[in-house]
């Protein structure tokens, strides 16, 4: 099994300097790349490829020893392959009729990652194997980095990348031969209901991560992108607002991941089948309808009330989380299952009964036909467990 460990990076004030200029330098090979491509199709109406762009690497190098000849050449390799690949998938898109969207150059700014294609090949991970509590990562023309390393590493080592984050450094191996790390069967399954006020409700009832942290930053991230806004352009003041707002960013970011990293480790080790809802754009705004009052106004059922950017950050994490879910899935060795959530929250779990008049509010369901109240996540959590068990009986069958 393939898997990626992600550790942030401690780099000296020098060592920091010499990360940005290796980004910068990685950037302007890009870019460059991209331009003798266009170049050569406009003029001569040739493609250039990967091979004569890498044969290239050689002359690069030598005309500036002090600049491109610093870094590694499996860097630089690795940077016109991610460029090869931008124009595969072109191509691809070319072919089959979609908006093609030409690779773009890269501005300052966006280009955050160097990958190094093989652990020992300008670059080694724990190049100071004898140090009693540190870790380092050596890599060429920077040196050996100090790496805040926080779990074990499985696996071997195949690809070692940087990445930068704002102001925070990280370095990201990807290893193969990652054992699985099987759980024992439990006998239990589950459906799931991934919902606003908690980031996920099981068909038994309990209600994963409370997301009222996750809000809150929310709400304060809306304020300060409401003052930026009303901030000029080039202030003082736009800029403090600015760095404000992308801490925040990051933030949530760090309060999504955590999150979605506790609630599916309980999923996990509680049940053998996990089924949820496929995501879908029809499926991350269904819940957001403000239901009308009749008189004018909407009734409050919480998920109308977290609107706009509040709402768009509660939705970002289902992605996450699923994401998550599913490493952590195919880790232990546990089967996933996504149903097409499509009336899952107006269906009545005991007897069937369709109706939108079931959904009573945002939180409770009570069924128009039989008269069984539950709570509404609760309900579609158990229509979405039979979806999937019905979904893997007709995958059996067949
Ligand atoms: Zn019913």
């Amino acid at each position: 099994m393939r898997r990626s460990f992600t550790f942030p990076l401690r780099p000296t004030r020098h060592q920091e300097i010499a990360l940005a200029q290796c980004l910068e330098d990685h950037r302007q090979l890009y870019n460059a790349a991209l331009e003798h491509r266009r170049t050569a199709y406009r003029v001569a109406g040739a493609t250039v490829r990967y091979g004569e762009q890498s044969a290239e690497l050689k002359h690069i190098r030598a005309d500036d020893p002090e600049g491109q000849g610093r870094w590694s050449f499996s860097s630089q390799q690795a940077t016109l392959r991610r460029l090869d690949k931008a124009f595969a998938a072109f191509f691809r898109r070319v072919k089959t009729g979609h908006k093609p969207g030409y690779p773009r150059f890269k501005g300052r700014g966006r280009f955050d990652t160097v990958t190094w294609q093989k652990d020992g090949d300008g670059c080694r991970w724990d190049s100071g194997p004898h140090h009693p509590t540190m870790t380092f990562v050596r890599l060429q023309g920077i040196g050996h980095v100090r790496v805040h390393q926080h779990r074990r590493v499985l696996g071997t080592v195949k690809t070692i990348s940087v990445r930068r984050a704002g102001h925070r450094w990280f370095v990201v191996l990807s290893c193969d031969d990652v054992p699985a790390e099987t759980l024992p069967p439990t006998g239990a399954m589950a459906g799931i209901d991934m919902g606003v006020a908690s980031l996920t409700t099981t068909s038994d009832g309990d209600r994963l991560e409370n997301r009222r942290h996750l809000a809150a930053s929310a709400a304060r991230l809306a304020v300060a992108q409401r003052e930026l806004a009303r901030a000029a352009r080039g202030s003082r003041r736009h800029r403090k607002v600015a760095a404000r707002l992308s801490a925040l960013h990051a933030k949530v970011r760090r309060q999504r991941l955590d999150a979605a990293h506790k609630a599916a480790l309980v999923l996990i080790r509680t049940y053998d089948v996990i089924v949820h809802e496929a995501l879908e754009v029809t499926n991350m705004t269904r819940r957001a309808t403000p239901q009308p009052d009749g008189h004018g106004g909407y009734l409050p059922n919480g998920a109308a009330a977290k609107s706009g950017l509040n709402r768009s950050i509660l939705d970002a994490g289902w992605g996450v989380f699923l994401t998550i879910l599913s490493h952590k899935a195919e880790s232990a060795g546990r089967e996933l299952i996504a149903v097409n959530p499509a009336n899952t929250s107006r269906t009545c779990a005991p007897c069937g009964h369709r109706a939108k008049e079931n959904r009573l509010t945002q939180a409770v369901f009570r069924c128009t036909a039989c008269g069984h109240v539950a709570h509404a996540d609760v309900n579609a959590a158990t229509n979405i467990l039979r979806a999937g068990l019905a979904l893997r009986d007709a995958a059996r069958a067949a």
